[in-house]
C-alpha cells in the first residue's frame, strides 16, 4: 500500500494554446474585439475598498442584470466563474445516479472529464454522419443529458424541435443544454425551463461578450433544479465569482446595442471566411457559432496544415480524437484582418503541402 494509490487518477481537459507574443490566435473561440466600452467604466469606477469583503455572496448584482435582461426570475439563474464552473456544478449537483450520463461522441471534449472526476458513468452517442443529433438515440435508460447547442466543434445547431423531444421523452433525467454559442446563431431552449422542470440551459460571456477573462457563466433553469445546484455550490466554495467579475459581468449584460453590433460583425466575417475556405478546396459546413468547422483539400492533412500555420505563428485547433474528427480544423472568427491574414497564409501553405503529399 502507497499514498499513490490513494492519489485521484484523471486525464484532464487539454485547453487550446495560450500562446504569449504576436499571434494571430484563432484556436480558442475567443472575440476578436473588446468587451463593451461599460465594462471598462465599470471597473474604473470599482472602489479598491470593495476589495476588502468579500464579493457578494448570493452575485445579486449580475443575477439582477441577467433577470431583467432575460425577463426570467432571479430565482431561476445560477452564476459561476465561468460556465466550465457551472457546467462542472450541474454535473455534480444532477447527476448522481447509477445509470450513464448521455452526451453526443463529437462534443465539448470537457463533459467526459467532468464525469471521470466526479465518478459519473456515461455513454457517448454518435452524432449521424453529418455530425447531426438523432433524437431517437436518446431514448435509452439514462441518468442525465448533455447536449451542446449550437455544437462545439462541429458549429452545427440543432433546432429546437429536436432538443424539445429529447427533453419530452427524458423527463426523469435532468438535460443539460450548453448554449455557448447561441448568440451566434443557434435557437435557445430558454422559454423551455418553465414548462421542464428537468432542464438547465448554460450560457457564457467568454465568447459572445467578448470577456473569456473575466470567467462569467450561469444557467437558467426550474427553482427546483436551481435550490439543488445551489445547495452544491455552497457545499463547494460559497464565494465562486469575484466582486469585479460580478460588475463587470452586469456592465455587460446592459450593453445590448454593443453586443448586437460585434456579434453581428462576426457573423458577416464567418459568412465570408466560410466562402473563401471553400474556394480553397475546404470542405466546411454551414456554422452557427463563431467559428469554422472546415476540412483541408483531399489529400492534405489536418494536423500539416495545423503545423504549418502554427509555424506563421496564426494558432488555429485541431483534435486528434475523436478520430472522426481528426481531419478537421477548427477555426475561430477572428477580425476581417485577421482571416485575410489566414488566407494568404493557405494560399502559400496548401500548394507546398500538395508537392509534398
Ligand atoms: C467555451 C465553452 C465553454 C466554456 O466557457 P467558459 O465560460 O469560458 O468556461 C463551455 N461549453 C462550450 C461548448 C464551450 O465551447
Amino acid at each position: 500500500m502507497s499514498f499513490r494509490d490513494n492519489l485521484r487518477k484523471v486525464t484532464p481537459y487539454v485547453p487550446g494554446e495560450q500562446p504569449r507574443g504576436s499571434v494571430i490566435k484563432l484556436n480558442t473561440n475567443e472575440c476578436p474585439y473588446p468587451p463593451s466600452p461599460k465594462v471598462a467604466e465599470a471597473l474604473r469606477n470599482m472602489d479598491p475598498e470593495r476589495l476588502r469583503l468579500y464579493p457578494e455572496v448570493g452575485i445579486e448584482t449580475l443575477t439582477e442584470a441577467l433577470s431583467a435582461y432575460y425577463g426570467v426570475k432571479k430565482e431561476q439563474i445560477f452564476a459561476g466563474v465561468g460556465s466550465d464552473d457551472v457546467l462542472s456544478m450541474c454535473f455534480l449537483a444532477f447527476f448522481e445516479g447509477k445509470k450513464p450520463v448521455l452526451f453526443p461522441d463529437v462534443t465539448y471534449s470537457f463533459y467526459d472529464v467532468w464525469a471521470e472526476v466526479y465518478r459519473i458513468p456515461y455513454r457517448t452517442v454518435p452524432l449521424d454522419p453529418d455530425f447531426r443529433i438523432r433524437p431517437e438515440d436518446y431514448l435509452a435508460e439514462n441518468g442525465g443529458i448533455v447536449i451542446a447547442n449550437p455544437n462545439a466543434p462541429t458549429g452545427r445547431a440543432e433546432e429546437l424541435s429536436v432538443l424539445q423531444e429529447i427533453i419530452e421523452k427524458n423527463q426523469d433525467s435532468v438535460v443539460i443544454i450548453d448554449e455557448a454559442y447561441v448568440d451566434f446563431g443557434g435557437e435557445t431552449a430558454l422559454p423551455l425551463i418553465d414548462r421542464y422542470p428537468n432542464l438547465a440551459v448554460v450560457r457564457t460571456m467568454s465568447k459572445s461578450r467578448a470577456m473569456a477573462g473575466m470567467r462569467i457563466g450561469y444557467a437558467f433553469a426550474s427553482r427546483e433544479l436551481m435550490e439543488v445546484l445551489q445547495a452544491v455550490k455552497y457545499s463547494v466554495n460559497s464565494y465562486t465569482m469575484n466582486t469585479p467579475s460580478i460588475l463587470a459581468g452586469a456592465a455587460a449584460i446592459k450593453d445590448e446595442s454593443y453586443f448586437r453590433e460585434i456579434t453581428e460583425k462576426i457573423i458577416k466575417t464567418r459568412e465570408r471566411s466560410r466562402d473563401v475556405l471553400c474556394g480553397l478546396g475546404f470542405s466546411c459546413g454551414r456554422s452557427s457559432t463563431n467559428f469554422l468547422f472546415a476540412k483541408p483539400p483531399e489529400g492534405i492533412g489536418a494536423a500539416r496544415v495545423f503545423e504549418a500555420l502554427k509555424e506563421r505563428r496564426i494558432y488555429v485547433r485541431h483534435f486528434k480524437k475523436p478520430e472522426r474528427i481528426a481531419d478537421y480544423l477548427r477555426i475561430t472568427v477572428g477580425t476581417e484582418e485577421e482571416m485575410d491574414a489566414l488566407f494568404a497564409a493557405l494560399r502559400e501553405i496548401l500548394p507546398a503541402l500538395r508537392e509534398e503529399a
